[in-house]
């Protein structure tokens, strides 16, 4: 007889787990979604002429999963890299180019650094003794922010890595666990003394002659949005049950733990196995009567609610074309803007799709900033628009504008995140075999990392015997 998973949460998460699930023998497999479309946070609708994605707009190419996910789709030759490597920072007050050698804002070569004009002659110096500096190599998990400012000083962390990883995270790196949202550097920092050397040495491999370097992000030209419709096709296909509109209200082990009964406003069905793959605030709701502990986990952890605006300009309005994928701006600087995607220079599809706009993407809102969520749609718009007068001496007006927002969307890893999340799954494991959990929330925010959680929850789930 075959055996009924539920994946509750049709993000990257969940549809990656149907995707592992979908040709296992003795499993039907259903996705219940609270919306009217899968994806979750990766979503691309049409703006203008264009597919905007109004979520997330690229994927990490170090790590394999993404990559993996969509050659198995069959969509892995379509995936492009961005024409610039190279983006700005707003500091003292001019955007400067980003220097060379950075790893993940750790200096390596202080002579770019010092080019940049990025940091002061104090900051600059202070940052150049750290290989000198004592200490011991990291143990454990401890805050990013800690750790850089004690080797590298204020500077390096607030102009460079917090604009950079805190960026990512919307989130603000001196509460942040570096083994969550650096884990590069928490490797580096766990075998290195000085984090510029360690740095030194793991540096990205120049490209030999006549070779391009790998990508080092990559999305799709269609928008992201396009993994979405693939992994729809190919579950569909499989004959897994994708159901829409279909917010899950509860989740109760059914009678003598048979499995778990899963309530929907249409009623109360069975389930025999249970993937919970929905952001932490409805996996804390959900799993409150089954597991209050893990329950008691999700709510504890903060999230960041972040606005993403697009706006898109006419070509005559740049006399010079933009040169860089965009910039980033630190906390502390007074701007809504925490970055700005300079979306046609950095795609060239974006460029040929639309060669006469060009379409800027900004980001505003991190943890402890709610200015741009307060504002209303025109006034954040008419603020961000005169934001860009002051960072990149923008002052035409956008021809279209699009705003959309992202409540509670990123969640913050304090530090011993990872260990709570391995401690949580062991517990689940053995008092609640059958129920798996993946998501954002438990691995990392990062597309790959969403998806392995996911196809993790999912060979788990699948690898138990008849429960
Ligand atoms: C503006 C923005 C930019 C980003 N940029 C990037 C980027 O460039 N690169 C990158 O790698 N990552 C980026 N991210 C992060 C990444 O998009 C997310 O971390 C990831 O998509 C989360 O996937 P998920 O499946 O865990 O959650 P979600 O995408 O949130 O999916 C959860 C799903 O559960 C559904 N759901 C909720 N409640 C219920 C319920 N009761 N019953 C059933 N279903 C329910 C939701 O509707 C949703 O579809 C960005 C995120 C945002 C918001």
């Amino acid at each position: 007889m075959s055996e009924r998973v539920v994946i509750i949460g049709g993000g990257i998460a969940g549809l990656a787990a149907a995707h592992e699930l979908a040709d296992r023998p003795g499993l039907t497999v259903t996705v219940l979604e609270s919306s009217e479309r899968l994806g979750g946070k990766l979503h691309t609708e049409p703006f203008g002429d264009l597919a905007l994605d109004t979520g997330p707009d690229a994927f990490l190419a170090r790590r394999p999963e993404a990559i993996t996910l969509c050659r198995e789709l069959g969509i892995d030759g379509e995936l492009v890299s961005p024409n610039h490597g190279t983006a700005h920072l707003w500091s003292r007050g001019r955007l400067r180019r980003l220097p060379a050698g950075l790893m993940l804002g750790i200096p390596t070569d202080f002579i770019a650094v010092a080019r940049s004009g990025i940091l002061s002659i104090g900051g600059l110096l202070r940052a150049a003794v750290e290989p000198l500096l004592p200490g011991g190599t990291l143990q454990g998990d401890v805050a990013l922010g800690a750790l850089v400012r004690r080797r590298l000083g204020d500077e390096v962390h607030e102009r460079l890595v917090d604009p950079l990883v805190g960026g990512i995270n919307a989130g603000d790196t001196d509460q942040l666990g570096i083994r969550s949202v650096a884990p590069q550097l928490a490797d580096l920092a766990a075998s290195h003394r000085s984090l510029v050397i360690g740095s030194r040495r793991h540096r990205p491999p120049k490209a030999a002659p006549g070779q391009p370097l790998p990508p080092v992000f990559l999305t799709h030209p269609a928008g992201l949005g396009r993994i979405v419709e693939a992994l729809d096709d190919r579950l569909t296909r499989a004959g897994v049950e994708l159901r829409l509109a279909s917010p899950v209200i509860g989740l109760a082990r059914a009678h003598e733990g048979q499995g778990f009964s899963v309530e929907t406003h249409r009623g109360v069905e069975h389930a025999d196995r249970v993937i919970v793959a929905t952001p932490a605030p409805v996996t804390a709701r959900l799993l409150a009567s089954i597991a209050p502990d893990a329950a008691g986990f999700f709510e504890s952890i903060e999230h960041a609610s972040v606005v993403l605006v697009a706006l898109s300009y006419a070509r005559g309005d740049f006399p010079e074309p933009l040169d860089g994928s965009g910039f980033l701006v630190p906390r502390g600087e007074g701007f809504l803007t925490t970055a700005c995607s300079w979306v046609s220079s950095k795609w060239a599809h974006v460029e040929a799709g639309a060669p006469n706009r060009v379409l800027l993407r900004i980001s505003a809102g991190r943890v402890g900033d709610e200015r741009a969520m307060a504002l209303d749609d025109a006034g954040l718009v008419a603020r961000l628009a005169s934001e860009l007068g002051q960072l990149m001496n923008l002052t035409a007006t956008p021809i279209e504008t699009r705003v959309t927002r992202w409540p509670e969307a990123f969640p913050q890893f304090a530090p011993g995140h990872l260990d709570r999340v391995r401690a949580m799954k062991v517990v689940i494991g053995e008092s609640i075999p059958g129920l798996a959990l993946a998501g954002a929330a438990l691995g990392g925010v990062g597309i790959p990392a969403c998806i392995q959680s996911g196809r993790q929850a999912a060979a788990g789930l699948a690898a138990l015997g008849n429960p």
